[in-house]
């Protein structure tokens, strides 16, 4: 695996694929920097070998070049965060931004315009990631958010550098972190998988099934199996058309002897809103009109023994609706059992946009071995499909 430490940068422009695609507020002020901070490294080491740095991303999803979509906006805070003044270009292909480039001085960056300004970047098109390429002596992708697209920047253009293309320090170490629980795993393995909703969870649950000694189901999902198999849920979170599937789950996860974990008890409400009433009750036994919203003190304390005797523990997806306070002990109360775990020698990684979003909201961040940035990425490396945009650097 060809990282950018295999390469000397001294008067070489990395063209770099990162994923800038950051949160603004309607002040089109940039909300979360988490993205930009995991990109640094590969920029740094780029800069202190004297090379340049031209970056290159998406922002959301524009249709016509809508201004809230300009990575403009976010310039200042990625020389912030860099702690030094990138140079920004209005476009990201063609003769004004080739000039730029090279008028840049070593050690200079430079910020190309939201590659999707172009439709071409989505239709992964041959001739504007040939474009692209022009910008650059060596491509480093560090792009882990976007490794699954099939997109001018992160696949097709690789083969405009072929002994010239390699990883970035972010996505070596997702590929290399993801790896430990798909291959190196110590046991007992335990994937933990909440959310709202089984639909979204379902092949990367089927694919772990061979890989995991536990599976611990929490959050809204958790319904659909309680329902499958005969529970009153009340008017708790529920797809009634993948009940069967549900079922099928709980049957293949027995044949394969992974030990299931549903909630036995949860935090039920009589309405969706943190200022509703509250009350414990038997997950089987939730009356009309109320609804669970979080995990219970019984099933927190079964959750957090299975978690303290894992190895190695996947967590995505919350436990429950971590975003009201009344709701959010279930997360804390497993995130600071994951915590515990690691600090006795378990591998833990997180990953998937609400799971992250929950641990930074409760500080677990620093508990945790790996905090993984790439949410669809890494659940398709988890479900052990190959990646266009990793396989396109291994070519
Ligand atoms: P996902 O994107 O599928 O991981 O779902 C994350 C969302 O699930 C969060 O916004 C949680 O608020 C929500 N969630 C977790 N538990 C529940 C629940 N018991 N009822 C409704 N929503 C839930």
């Amino acid at each position: 695996m060809k990282t950018i430490n295999d390469f000397d940068f001294k008067d070489k422009k990395a063209l770099i694929r990162v994923d800038f695609n950051v949160p603004l507020n309607e002040d089109l002020v940039v909300t979360d920097t988490s993205r930009i901070e995991a990109a640094a490294p590969t920029i740094i080491k780029v800069m202190e070998d004297g090379g340049n740095c031209i970056l290159m991303s998406h922002l959301g999803r524009p249709k016509n070049k809508e201004n809230e979509f300009s990575l403009r906006n976010i310039l200042s805070t990625v020389s912030d965060v860099l702690g030094i003044e990138v140079k920004f270009a209005n476009d990201c292909i063609g003769e004004a931004v080739m000039k730029e480039v090279n008028q840049l001085d070593a050690g200079e960056i430079l910020l190309l315009e939201n590659l999707r300004y172009h439709k071409e970047e989505k239709k992964g098109d041959f001739d504007f990631a040939k474009q692209l390429s022009l910008l650059g002596d060596i491509y480093v992708n560090d792009a882990f958010g976007t490794a699954h697209r099939d997109h001018a920047s992160t696949a097709v253009i690789a083969q405009f550098f072929p002994q010239k293309k390699c990883f970035g320090l972010l996505l070596a170490s997702e590929i290399v972190n993801i790896n430990k629980i798909l291959q190196d795993g110590e046991t007992p393995i335990t994937a933990i998988i909440g959310g709202a909703k089984v639909s979204s969870k379902i092949t990367i649950i089927e694919s772990i099934l061979d890989k995991i000694d536990h599976l611990i189901i929490g959050g809204g999902m958790a319904f659909t199996f309680i329902k499958a198999q005969g529970g009153a849920i009340g008017n708790s979170l529920i797809e009634n058309d993948k009940q069967t599937l549900a079922l099928e789950i709980l049957k293949l996860a027995k044949q394969k002897e992974v030990q299931v974990h549903l909630p036995v008890d949860v935090v039920i409400a009589d309405e969706f809103s943190n200022d509703a009433d509250i009350k414990i009750a038997d997950i089987t036994e939730i009356p009309d009109g109320w609804m669970g919203l979080d995990t219970g003190p019984r099933t927190n304390q079964i959750f957090g023994e299975v978690v303290n005797v894992s190895k190695t523990i996947l967590w995505n997806g919350p436990m429950g609706v971590f975003e009201m306070s009344n709701f959010a002990n279930g997360t804390i109360e497993i995130g600071n059992a994951i915590g515990e775990a690691t600090k006795n020698g378990a591998f833990s990684l997180v990953g998937g946009g609400d799971s992250v979003a929950a641990v930074k909201k409760f500080d677990l961040g620093d508990k945790v071995s790996y905090v993984s940035t790439g949410g669809g990425a890494m659940l398709e490396m988890l479900e052990g499909k190959s990646l266009v945009g990793i396989e396109a650097i291994l070519d």
